[in-house]
């Protein structure tokens, strides 16, 4: 399972969920301590920011210690929406950087953390960028909001109809707009961490109080009207 992580709030360098933490992606990349699935996350990384409204991303297959560029980057890639990703690539998934979260589409950003048979999706995907399980799904939420599907419509009906398909799916969404922030917990952990701002990650990104964890299938959504979280059983 891959670890993710966002923050919405006042703007903040991308290095606030990978590298300023003393859990934080970058650690939890070698060093996780909540991941059921998979003992690593070796198989690359990739993080987004906005730039005014426009999504910036920066996506690599190697492992995000082995990135030299990656702190300098990650230090002055600033903004008031944020998201990261550390891969564990699923057995028979292709590592390659379309295959790396975050899945781009307008000015949204998304990345899964999960597993998911991809016939359960062949209904729902369209035109995915990688054969990655996690590529499909993201095809299957861009094309609703394509269609002008509200997020939080979006996001429900995609992850009830594969799971559907396929029962024992892993489903841990997240996904950014620019001005919101929406998670899916759907068979892994997820946390919040309500400050100036809120951060969502996969697991706590450090030892301070206040990290609450969301319950499994719900929604999560930020907004700079407040967090709110719902069942979507
Ligand atoms: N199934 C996705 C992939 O192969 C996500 C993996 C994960 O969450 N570890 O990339």
């Amino acid at each position: 399972m891959c670890r993710h992580a966002a923050w919405l709030g006042p703007v903040r360098p991308a290095a606030s969920l990978i590298d300023d933490p003393e859990h934080g992606l970058l650690r939890q990349s070698y060093a996780p301590r909540m991941q059921k699935y998979g003992t690593v996350n070796a198989d690359g990384f990739g993080f987004g920011w906005y730039d005014g409204s426009r999504p910036v991303r920066y996506r690599r297959t190697v492992p995000i210690w082995a990135d030299a560029n990656m702190p300098g980057l990650a230090a002055v890639a600033r903004s008031s929406c944020l998201i990261a990703a550390v891969r564990s690539a699923t057995v028979g998934m292709p590592i390659e950087e379309t295959a790396t979260a975050p899945f781009a589409d307008g000015r949204w950003l998304l990345s899964h953390n999960g597993r998911v048979r991809r016939e359960a999706l062949r209904p729902l995907a369209a035109d995915p960028e990688s054969m990655c399980d996690s590529a499909w799904l993201a095809s299957a939420v861009f094309a609703r909001l394509r269609d002008g599907v509200p997020l939080t419509d979006t996001l429900p009906a995609v992850v009830r109809a594969a799971a559907e398909g396929d029962p024992q799916a892993r489903l841990n969404l997240l996904v950014t707009g620019g001005t919101e922030v929406a998670a899916v917990a759907w068979g892994d952990t997820l946390f919040t961490h309500l400050e100036e701002g809120v951060l969502v990650a996969s697991e706590p990104l450090d030892d301070r109080p206040g990290w609450r964890a969301v319950p499994d299938r719900s929604l999560l959504l930020a907004s700079p009207d407040g967090v709110s979280v719902t069942s979507i059983d």
